[in-house]
């Protein structure tokens, strides 16, 4: 080829790609989807694969790569985890299809689909137990919305928000794709590490609100939205963007969606996103599910199940009548173990519905898919007739009301449907017998065919008599008859040779066919594709009777995850003695015996110890408020601060809780401020993230919220710290008036407790013992007396010298503190410096004694008579 020449096929290539230029285009040709130019340098590198050329453009080696179809879902999947997007282009007709087009040279290929991380419904690229949400922040002249969809199961949401509280929504959501308007990704730029997920600008025209309102009723066959409820601007331009975006990508296809259900944040306690890692929620610290309270509490049997629960975890809700009716679920199917047992027993066999039915929607489905349906269905009528006689509580008897009605459809499918169908419609072979009697038939033709191949075998064998003689069937010749070169002479020559026409001859066989062979191939052939062709239409008929009832089995799945959820966090309450926690409005805040569920689990894998359960009484009314925690690192302060927090949580998701009992009024607002950490990505020290986060409580909290604080303070110098978490913990006291835990280095503040009313001190008990520190992870009223923070350096294995040199630093510090700070400057320059103590050498016994003695003289601080003393003593060792 010549330079600046291009070939029709690239010339295709060019144009299509020109449509997609922030996406890899998958060009299919044949049995493999092809990369070019940067494409392809991107993706084999990527995934590891050969980059090749073809051909030339612009005088330049084109480079190339491809992957197999057969195998492409892999390759997708981790282009997508690698943050790539990918259109995927497609023949559209076949190559005979494209000559009686009168065009030889190229098929036609459009892209089919553009798979991005939100839009993804492949089993093999979502994770069953966890949401795949799409979200799109919309921007208008009076205010901000958020609106989130599932396409995967359908599930979609709107509400209305202010630019601060995008954050904490997402955080909740963990979205995988935030569509954006135009203009906005500077501002929004950051939140793509923030939250792990993938940034998607579209034009402001995909958010313009009236556009958006048409889109909306159009998707839902709706005249006006007011069937759904009210909407402002902002909400409806969300919703509007999303349904754009999923057009874009579906091209047409658009998913199944239930109809958008306003959330408001009245309705679920507020968690920022910094208390929400830092509770290690739905994920742990490092990263993973595990560790995670998910991960701990996570029983359920059911996938959808798993994802109700994630829900719950991520929202817990502060309306008292929703956690009434949740803990009640609960606490039927606690007291009816029987019950319960039996229906975990049955939702094992519920397979996933909701991710079933959205690939049926969006036509990606299968045979497979059908008989999840058919499957799920028949268990949820199952247990629709045995619980139907039962007295349930209300929210298991709705859930259960749910589970019926449908026994046409599932007939329909178990009449229609073998047991195990296979997973694609492709070759067809999963209709049953007896269902269509065309189909029967036509299969009957087709697997006589066959017979009557084995039987003309025989015949040609007696024929020519021949016995190596075989008829057999390739892709290339069809079906063909075959003997080794020895016995073909006869064949080749009359009068056999008036019947068996060659066809091709090998290293050792001769290839031939006959009359009748042929026409008998045209009708298996035809028998078969026909066949293919029957099951294809009924298959299309079967999806279309499920996705009628779409909403309805929707209806049915998601009360088979309310059952699941209700038995898990039942069995979760028995195997693990939690309790049902008593909820109300007040400002009461009282465990007994609570206990960290995460901590607890790792420490009986870990070492098999035991969990040391401990009280906290925060109730506004008739106890102090804020608790002013005081103890040594690695007593259990965080774990304490954050076991009171995660029960509160645990209650108002609806559950049992990790405690002897609890009492909480409903809790509004959870803040945490736990631990540091350098949030290097937006150039800010652990400082300056502490005082943001800090900032956000005094501001934010009110009398209803639970606020916990570790150690505020302590990034900076010791007395601006100990000014700042002073300061601190009277603003909550006097201001916010918040239920508080409040853990300290700093001894000194354990006076407040004198000073205010609502705190009190509390610290983590220890032993000393010989020198060292024993852990006793227990929580009692008053305050510690010293920080035991040498001994802790000394178990972490510091160096014998170092520990030596802060003992003496210590004891010098706290001397100057008793006889007030004006000495406390000159003794520690006194102090002999930290380079001149010798490390442990093997120096003579004897000049070591003498050295450990010198580094313990403070000269300054000897008496005549001590002096003199030493001066006998040095004599004496010298
Ligand atoms: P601190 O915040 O005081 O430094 P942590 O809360 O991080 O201490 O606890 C340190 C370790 O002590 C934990 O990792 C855990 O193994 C153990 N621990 C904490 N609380 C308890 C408890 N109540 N019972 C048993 N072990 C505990």
């Amino acid at each position: 080829m010549s330079a600046g020449t291009v070939t029709p096929m690239m010339a295709q290539y060019l144009e299509i790609k020109s449509g997609y230029p922030d996406a890899l285009l998958f060009y299919r040709m044949g049995d493999f989807y092809e990369m070019f130019f940067d494409d392809a340098v991107a993706a084999s590198e990527a995934l590891d694969i050969a980059l090749t050329k073809r051909g030339k453009h612009d005088g330049e080696d084109i480079p190339m790569c491809g992957v197999p179809v057969h195998a492409a879902e892999g390759y997708l999947l981790t282009l997508i985890r690698k943050g790539f997007r990918v259109a995927v282009g497609e023949q559209m007709e076949t190559p005979a299809e494209a000559k009686k087009r009168g065009n030889k040279s190229i098929v036609k290929r459009d892209v089919v689909r553009l798979v991005t991380p939100g839009t993804l419904t492949e089993e093999s690229l979502l994770e069953a137990r966890r949401h795949n949400y799409l979200a799109a922040f919309a921007e208008v002249r009076d205010g901000h919305a958020l609106a989130w969809v599932d396409i995967s199961t359908g599930a979609f949401h709107v509400m209305t928000l202010p630019l601060v509280r995008l954050g904490p929504e997402l955080a909740r959501l963990s979205p995988s794709e935030l569509l954006i308007p135009e203009g906005k990704e500077s501002e929004l730029r950051e939140l793509e590490t923030e939250f792990s997920l993938s940034l998607t600008t579209l034009a402001r025209a995909s958010f313009d609100s009236t556009g958006a309102e048409q889109r909306v009723c159009a998707l839902f066959g709706v005249q006006s939205l007011d069937a759904f409820g009210s909407f402002n601007r902002a909400e409806v331009s969300a919703m509007g963007a999303l349904i754009e975006y999923l057009d874009m990508t579906q091209k047409g296809n658009l998913p199944l969606l239930r109809k958008p259900v306003k959330e408001t944040e009245a309705r679920t306690v507020q968690i920022d996103a910094a208390t929400r890692r830092n509770l290690e929620l739905t994920h742990a610290l490092s990263g993973g599910r595990a560790g995670s309270l998910l991960s701990v509490m996570d029983r359920t049997v059911t996938a959808s199940g798993a994802r109700l629960l994630e829900r719950r975890i991520s929202s817990p809700s502060r309306v008292l009548e929703t956690i009434h009716a949740r803990l009640n679920a609960v606490d039927y199917a606690v007291n009816n173990s029987r019950t319960a047992q039996d229906i975990r027993s049955r939702l094992r066999a519920v397979p996933d519905l909701e991710r079933a039915l959205s690939r049926l929607a969006l036509d990606r489905g299968g045979p497979r898919d059908l008989a999840a349906i058919r499957n799920g269905l028949t268990e949820a009528a199952y247990l629709n007739e045995t619980l139907t006689q039962i007295e349930l509580p209300d929210l298991l008897k709705t859930a259960v009301e749910n589970l019926s009605g449908h026994d046409d459809l599932v007939t329909l499918l178990e009449d229609a449907l073998i047991a195990e169908p296979p997973l694609l419609v492709r070759d067809g072979g999963f209709i049953a017998q007896g269902y269509r009697e065309e189909l029967d038939e036509v299969r009957k033709l087709r697997d006589e065919g066959r017979s009557v191949v084995a039987a003309m075998q025989a015949q040609f064998v007696t024929d020519t008599g021949i016995s190596a003689l075989k008829i057999k069937h390739n892709n290339v010749l069809g079906y063909f008859i075959e003997t080794t070169a020895t016995h073909a002479e006869k064949m080749l020559s009359p009068p056999l040779s008036e019947v068996f026409i060659h066809r091709q001859t090998t290293a050792n066989q001769v290839r031939f066919t006959t009359v009748e062979l042929s026409e008998l191939e045209t009708k298996i052939l035809n028998a078969g594709n026909h066949a293919v062709e029957l099951e294809k239409q009924l298959y299309a008929s079967l999806r279309t009777a499920i996705l009628n009832q779409a909403g309805e089995i929707g209806a049915t799945s998601a009360a088979l995850a309310e059952l699941d959820l209700a038995c898990a966090l039942a069995d979760l309450a028995q195997a693990e003695n939690w309790v049902k926690p008593s909820i109300d409005n007040s400002r009461a805040f009282n465990i007994q015996g609570g206990r960290h569920p995460v901590v607890e689990r790792a420490l009986a894998q870990q070492s098999g110890a035991q969990f040391v359960a401990n009280d906290c009484d925060l109730s506004a009314d008739t106890s102090a408020a804020i608790w002013l925690l005081t103890g040594p690192n690695m007593a259990g302060k965080s774990t304490y601060l954050r076991q009171n927090a995660i029960i509160a949580l645990i209650a108002q998701m609806g559950s049992y809780v990790p405690a002897r009992s609890a009492h909480i009024g409903i809790v509004s607002q959870l803040f945490s401020r736990v631990g540091a950490s350098d949030d290097l990505a937006r150039g800010r020290s652990t400082f300056m993230v502490e005082m943001v986060e800090t900032a956000a409580i005094l501001n934010q909290a009110d009398d209803r919220a639970l606020v916990i604080l570790d150690e505020i303070g302590r990034g900076t110098a010791t007395y601006d710290g100990l000014s700042i978490a002073w300061a601190t913990l009277e603003h909550l006291h006097d201001v916010n008036r918040a239920r508080a835990l409040f853990a300290t280095h700093y001894h000194e503040m354990t006076a407040l407790a004198g000073k205010l009313d609502g705190v009190d001190n509390a610290t983590v008990t220890v032993k000393e013992w010989e020198g060292d520190v024993i852990f006793l992870h227990e929580v009692k009223k008053g305050a510690a007396d010293r920080s035991y923070g040498v001994q802790v350096a000394q178990l972490a294995g510091l160096p014998a010298a170092v520990i030596a040199r802060a003992r003496v630093v210590l004891e010098a510090l706290e001397k100057g503190e008793r006889e007030g700070g004006a000495t406390q400057k000159t003794l520690i320059d006194d102090l002999p410096l930290f380079a001149t103590i010798p490390t442990p050498a093997p120096a003579p016994v004897k000049s070591s004694a003498l050295d450990d003695m010198m580094n313990t003289v403070l000269p300054d601080e000897l008496t005549p008579r001590e002096a003199l003393d030493l001066i006998y003593k040095l004599k004496e060792a010298a």
